[in-house]
């Protein structure tokens, strides 16, 4: 029989019960038709809110007729006081089976306290119940469960005792041992799917991204995870049957335990989740009071009685549900795309609570969608989760990506910007500096060369002249009588003066290559590389004529001005440095000067022998 046609024969089984009349009178009838029967529908029950009634008088009380039948034939009555008893009779006719197990579906109950009055007036007791080690039960099973003795053909009394601080149901049915086994086998294979299939998959799945992510929705999630499973592994027996079978103190105050473990993380991991700090701070406050109050119901359910705490946390599981409903709605409504899958997950652990919670409180009767309910709504609503973590990093991821690309096109730009900024900085830099450079070669007055720079340039021009064996024609110009013309017509007149002969010193000798310079004062100089003898005083006389033929003007006047010219040959090899040649040009001018001035004067050795 594979599990789905296990949860079809439980729900026709449910639709067979609700269907019965309401009452049976007689017994419990077993036969061979009947190898699994519950025994709702032939029980009687009685309340005994003190709990200090004894078996005897509740048989003599049964035997009145003082216990009433089932409300509405449920087996869920909620949170009771004391302790209940129920009442019914068995009656075995099935020829093969004698040894029947009576079960007790539901395994939160504190004590369960079967008597079993045989025809014979011999009355059976056991005992069983989360408050006594696991192995005090009849078989290893997760509900309490009882061998029964039924002999064929009597009609044996039953009456069980249940008391519990946690919310009262008592679905009671009898097995054969086959049919046992059979149910057994496929309810274990359906817990280890919803337990080692969903549960400890998703858990490690989580564990592995929150180590690598380092994200705390998905630790959350782990804890919101760990703390649910928990909680139905109590809720199903099996905590107490493997995790801690000898510890009932402990099998009892886990469950309040892992409930406030599992709310915490589940209001925390909705605050990471949806982002509700930023997004909706105000509704943030509220999920914290929430935490609070679940961490304090925790921390209290190891002082106070089990109920106390329970009961209100069971009742503020439900608003608390419906906050985050209401949150992710509201999510969805600012925007926030991850929140679509969340509600989702969120409807189908709600409806599955809701369920069970109904069962709890005795509102539903219960059956196979409120028994279920919650593991298959959990389950839907913890792998949808899973999607929506997945979602929610696959969107901060792209979001991410999106911001460095953003970030890294605004630097690129930002960097193209100042690049262009600063190589227009340095072209400009590069320019003043050079202006910078020229204006120290040049004189201010006439832009020609000043005499620092010149002297540079010459001692390389000379160097260049020797290694060509080329002759360097020297011209030291200087005019006459200036200090009359500053006298007669002022300074500006005599700069003005200045001006011009620069002007006339470069159109006369630029086409022959010269190197030109204002020496000071009123003395310019002039060199004329591979020129020489003749040819270089013929430039000279040519230059002089031009001086004293071209009259200056200025404001009106005419100033006429002349000049000497002292003329020097370097020749190659001849070993004689600028300073000496500059020298040996002067003493030329000064011949010239004295020869009564406007005259070129040659230097010794200016025309070869
Ligand atoms: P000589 O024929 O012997 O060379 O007589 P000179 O007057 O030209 O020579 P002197 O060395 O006695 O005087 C040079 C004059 O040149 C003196 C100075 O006023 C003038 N001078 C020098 N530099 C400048 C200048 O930059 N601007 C003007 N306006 N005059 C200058
Ligand atoms: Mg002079
Ligand atoms: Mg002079």
């Amino acid at each position: 029989m594979s599990i789905k046609t296990a949860w079809f024969a439980l729900l026709a089984l449910w639709l067979a019960l609700a269907a019965s009349p309401a009452r049976a009178a007689g017994p419990a009838v077993l036969d061979t038709g009947n190898e699994a029967l519950p025994l709702a529908p032939y029980l009687s029950m009685k309340s005994d809110p003190e709990g200090r009634t004894d078996a005897a008088a509740m048989f003599s009380q049964a035997a009145q007729g003082n216990f009433s039948p089932l409300p509405g034939d449920s087996t869920a009555f909620g949170f009771t006081r004391g302790a209940t008893w129920f009442h019914g009779r068995l009656y075995n006719q099935n020829s093969r089976e004698q040894r029947w197990l009576l079960v007790l579906h539901y395994p939160l109950l504190d004590n369960v306290d079967v008597y079993l009055r045989y025809p014979d007036g011999r009355v059976e007791h056991m005992a069983s119940g989360d408050t006594l080690p696991f192995s005090a039960r009849s078989i290893r099973y997760r509900h309490p469960n009882f061998w029964v003795e039924l002999p064929q053909r009597t009609e044996v009394e039953l009456l069980v005792r249940v008391a519990s601080r946690s919310s009262l149901q008592v679905p009671l049915a009898v097995y054969t041992p086959g049919a046992f086994a059979e149910l057994e086998r496929d309810s274990q294979f359906g817990i280890g799917v919803f337990y080692g299939g969903i549960l400890v998959a998703l858990l490690c799945y989580n564990l592995v991204l929150w180590l690598s992510l380092r994200d705390a929705s998905h630790f959350w999630y782990m804890c919101h995870v760990a703390g649910f499973g928990l909680v139905m592994f109590c809720l199903n027996g099996l905590a107490f049957e493997y995790l801690w079978p000898n510890s009932p103190w402990w099998a009892n105050q886990a469950i309040p335990v892992s409930m406030a473990i599992s709310q915490i993380a589940m209001h925390q991991f909705c605050r990471v989740f949806l982002e509700l700090e930023d997004r909706q701070p105000r509704a943030d406050k509220v999920s914290q009071a929430l935490i609070l109050f679940f961490v304090l119901m925790g921390v209290a359910s190891f002082f106070v009685e089990y109920r106390t705490v329970v009961r209100p946390m069971t009742l503020a599981v439900f608003p608390g549900a419906l906050f985050i409903l209401y949150l992710a709605i509201n999510s969805i409504r600012l925007g926030y795309a991850p929140a679509r899958v969340f509600l989702l997950a969120w409807a189908f652990l709600l409806l599955g609570t809701a369920l069970y919670a109904s069962v709890s409180f005795g509102l539903l009767p219960k059956n196979f969608f409120t028994e279920y309910g919650i593991q298959i709504g959990s389950a839907m609503e913890i792998i949808l989760l899973s999607f929506a973590l997945a979602y929610r990093y696959a969107r901060l991821r792209g979001e991410n990506e999106r911001l460095v690309h953003e970030h890294n096109e605004q630097l690129e730009r930002h960097v193209a910007r100042r690049t262009s900024e600063l190589s227009t900085a340095l072209e400009q830099l590069a320019e003043a500096n050079q202006r910078l450079r020229e204006s120290n070669r040049r004189d201010a007055l006439t832009g020609l060369f000043n005499r620092k720079h010149f002297r540079e340039v010459f001692e390389h021009q000379l160097h260049h002249a020797n290694e060509h064996r080329q002759s360097l024609g020297v011209l030291l110009i200087d005019l006459d009588h200036f200090k009359d013309v500053n006298d007669t017509h002022g300074h500006l007149a005599g700069d003005e003066c200045l001006r011009w002969l620069g002007r006339c010193l470069h159109d006369s000798l630029v086409e022959h290559g010269a190197l030109m310079a204002r020496f000071g004062g009123e003395e310019f100089v002039a060199v004329l590389p591979d020129t020489e003898g003749e040819r270089l005083l013929n430039v000279a006389e040519v230059l002089r004529l031009r001086i004293c033929g071209e009259p200056v003007r200025y404001a009106g006047n005419s100033i006429t001005l002349s000049a000497s010219i002292g003329v020097y040959v370097l020749r190659p090899g001849s070993g004689i440095g600028v300073d000496d040649a500059l020298h040996r040009a002067d003493d030329a001018l000064y011949v010239a000067k004295s020869r009564g001035r406007n005259c070129v004067q040659a230097a010794e050795g200016v025309i070869p022998d």
